[in-house]
């Protein structure tokens, strides 16, 4: 059948190759009735394709187990983005020379039924490639500004943003939407956009992050260090803070070449006129070195873990921040 399928289809002029992927199940193998083989096939088409084009693939249990779960993941979400069943962490980031804290992180967290906290590691990935991501993170900037406006002290909130769904100037939209509804100051909200993932170098994404800094919102990027851009997104993007990966800090104390690179790449941000913050600091040694080589703020363990209810000191409040309904979307 596959040789048969690899044979090119003519459409006028062109000769259309075909790199048909296979998932084969076998019954009673592979599943009792139509429905238990139609899963373990699909398992196995999604092996096969995970293994490049024109492949074939034979269901297994395991297989089919890892396929039912992750799937079953994308429902689970869905359900989530629309009900907004999410709830968020703060992370405290401190001023390195005064040791104050100057604004707090905003991390999403999900409660899966039936499973408990999943790490947004698990399904931010599951958002992305399911099409929710965009609703999730309209989700995440709607409660963390509401919050973020409610404090007494005028702290800085940041929150992540997918780079996938930057484009159509969508993302300066919600922001004005946002900043409206919330009555947030704009100069008190940091976005930060992970290298991590695809950070492409395109000038509508360009213009858009643009437009986005010109209402007053800060732009850092995040996980700086992990990504295959890092040079070319700080030319290309107008951030005005890098946030060094935990793989920096981690090898501080006993990594001679990689302090060098982190001393180097503090330098270069301070050249560009950036700020730099270091994630992932968990000893009084990373943050000694760290504030000796100028970097202005620090993220981590050692300056608290991310928690869900800010206490009111924390912000300058008498009281907790009031519950807020945030619309989805
Ligand atoms: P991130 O933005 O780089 O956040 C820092 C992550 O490192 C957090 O994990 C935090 O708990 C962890 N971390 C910080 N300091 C330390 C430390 O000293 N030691 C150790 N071992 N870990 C530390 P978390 O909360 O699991 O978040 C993981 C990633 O998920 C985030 O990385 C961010 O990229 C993404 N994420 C979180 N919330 C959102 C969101 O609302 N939207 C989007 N698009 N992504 C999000
Ligand atoms: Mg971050
Ligand atoms: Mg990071």
């Amino acid at each position: 059948m596959m040789e048969r399928l690899r044979e090119p289809v003519q459409v006028d002029t062109l000769e259309l190759p075909l790199r048909p992927s296979v998932g084969i199940a076998i019954h009673p193998a592979h599943g009792g009735d139509a429905n238990a083989l139609l899963l373990a096939a699909e398992a196995a088409l999604s092996q096969a394709r995970s293994q490049g084009d024109g492949r074939h693939c034979y269901a297994t249990a395991a297989l089919t187990d890892a396929y039912a779960l992750s799937t079953g993941l994308e429902q689970d979400l869905q359900a989530a983005v629309a009900q907004g069943a999410f709830h968020l962490n703060w992370m405290p980031v401190i001023d390195t020379a005064t040791e104050q804290v100057v604004s707090f992180e905003a991390l999403v967290r999900w409660n899966r039924p039936g499973h408990g906290e999943m790490s947004p590691g698990l399904f931010i990935p599951v958002a992305e490639a399911g099409g929710l991501i965009e609703q999730l993170d309209a989700w995440v900037l709607h409660a963390a500004c509401a919050e973020a406006a409610s404090w007494q002290q005028a702290l800085g909130v940041s929150v992540n943003v997918s780079p996938l769904w930057l484009s159509h100037g969508r993302l300066p939209r919600l922001l004005r939407r946002v900043l409206e509804r919330t009555g947030l100051e704009p100069n008190r909200l940091q976005i930060e956009l992970s290298e991590r993932g695809a950070l492409a170098d395109d000038g509508s994404a360009r213009r858009e992050l643009a437009q986005v800094r010109a209402m007053g919102v800060r732009l850092a990027l995040d996980d700086f260090g992990t990504g295959f851009s890092s040079l070319s997104a700080l030319t290309s993007y107008p951030f005005d803070q890098v946030k060094l990966d935990r793989q920096f800090v981690r090898a501080l104390g006993h990594d001679r070449r990689a302090e060098a690179i982190t001393r180097s790449v503090l330098q270069m941000v301070q050249a560009l006129g950036m700020t730099s913050c270091a994630e992932g600091v968990e000893t009084e040694a990373q943050l000694a070195f760290l504030d000796a080589h100028g970097c202005e703020e620090i993220q981590g363990y050692l300056i608290g873990r991310p928690i869900p209810t800010l206490p009111p000191h924390a912000t300058g409040s008498a009281q907790p921040a009031p519950a807020v309904e945030y619309e989805v979307g």
